[in-house]
């Protein structure tokens, strides 16, 4: 075993080697720009180009001509929602999506807010679902465009994708999934799911960081966006610049990875995952947050009461872990993702996230679970909140 132990998946995932393998001559050899068309180094990286093209497009049911590459999922989502909004203005301005989207979604919409675009943040229930009457409820004739999200990327939480799209299509909007913690480790098809936009990233599935993709439907409907990139017309013109060629032929490869192994893989991680998980509720007041069932099945987000989250951390020096989400750790406010769901102050500060992966092995968890155990028990020592707990003279409890 290697220390620290890598628990932190949904951050960003390891590269497979057999990714990084199909990469290497795009950087020597194969060198030339895809867009060059007069000679042969032009046309082997766009050989390469259009190989991984396909790849992606076969992991999520799609055309090859559907799939516009770009830096990641926070540019994929950009270019969807703002393309969307643009280019829909004369239908409607009004935008519909979840308080517990990712900041490149929520911060998307609030930058549109500024420029007339009318927004409705749902709420999710306690298991961080959401409310399809609710959603029903807030449709009207100038909702362009439902966003929401395939898999959350704090509890691995799976929403409803397809009653979504449905309702979406019934009055008329378009609906879009960023589904870079679902694609890759579950089954994701745009047409059976009903998506008409979807963002992506290579480097959550075991590829490079800095390349993604926006799938943009081509048939019922034909949907268009604007761009928000000006140049070259790269893309069909819905993403200038130069191509990352190693970036985008490595990323082929973690797709067709991801498709080939990711019934075995997701079988072995949720057995995994629930090992570890079987372990942690043994422990008092400890709590799973987030639908257990309609979850990803290698996340697991877990309150220990009476323990913060951050001294958790710190004290399981040899375990790479996260506390709240990743993007906004830096920062010490409980993750909004957790509070969406009702959680306290004090629990969503109690919450740790735990992400398995493809190299994670029984050892691994067997090693997570002991040093987790360890921590709490040994901070539970110290807080005077447990000992008033154990007494039964707390009166912060409260039941969610
Ligand atoms: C990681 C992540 C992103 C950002 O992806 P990048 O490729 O790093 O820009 C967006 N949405 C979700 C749900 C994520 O988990």
């Amino acid at each position: 075993m290697e220390f620290p132990v890598y628990l932190d998946h949904n951050a960003t995932t390891p590269m497979d080697p057999r990714v990084l393998e199909v990469m290497l001559p795009y950087f020597t050899s194969k060198f030339g720009n895809a867009a060059s068309r007069n000679h042969a180094f032009g046309w082997i990286a766009e050989e390469g180009v259009d190989y991984a093209r396909e790849q992606v497009a076969a992991l999520i049911g799609c055309s090859d001509k559907e799939i516009i590459f770009t830096s990641g999922a926070t540019e994929a989502d950009n270019l969807g929602i703002k393309g969307v909004y643009e280019m829909y203005q004369e239908k409607g301005n009004h935008i519909i999506t979840l308080n517990t989207e990712h900041k490149a979604v929520l911060d998307t919409c609030k930058h549109l807010e500024k420029l007339g675009a009318r927004v409705t943040y749902l709420p999710v229930g306690e298991d961080g679902l959401v409310d399809l009457a609710e959603l029903e409820a807030a449709m009207t004739p100038q909702t362009i465009l439902v966003t929401v999200m395939y898999g959350n990327n704090e509890t691995g939480v799976i929403q409803p994708v397809k009653e979504i799209a449905d309702i979406a299509h019934k009055h008329g909007a378009l609906m879009m999934s960023d589904a870079t913690q679902a694609v890759g480790k579950i089954p994701v098809n745009v047409d059976t799911d009903g998506i008409d936009l979807m963002a992506f990233t290579a480097h959550k599935m075991y590829g490079p960081k800095g390349v993604g993709a926006l799938y943009v439907r081509r048939k019922y409907p034909r949907v268009k966006i604007t761009s928000q990139m000006d140049g070259g017309g790269h893309e069909r013109g819905m993403r200038s610049g130069t191509l990352n060629v190693p970036g985008i032929a490595g990323f082929g490869k973690a797709c067709e990875l991801c498709r080939l192994e990711m019934q075995e893989e997701a079988g072995r991680l949720k057995a995994l995952r629930d090992k570890l998980e079987h372990a942690f509720t043994a422990i008092a007041d400890c709590k799973v947050n987030g639908h257990t069932e309609r979850r990803l099945p290698h996340v697991s987000n877990v309150s220990f009461r009476h323990v913060e989250g951050e001294g958790l951390m710190m004290s399981m020096k040899d375990l790479a872990v996260s506390s709240g989400s990743a993007c906004t750790s830096a920062s010490l406010e409980p993750s909004y993702v957790l509070k969406g769901m009702g959680l306290t102050d004090d629990l969503a500060h109690s919450s740790i996230r735990f992400g398995l992966g493809r190299f994670t092995t029984e050892e691994e968890i067997d090693f997570a679970i002991a040093s987790t155990q360890k921590a709490v028990a040994q901070l539970r020592s110290l807080s005077p909140q447990w000992e008033m707990f154990k007494d039964g003279t707390d009166h912060t409890l409260t039941t969610i």
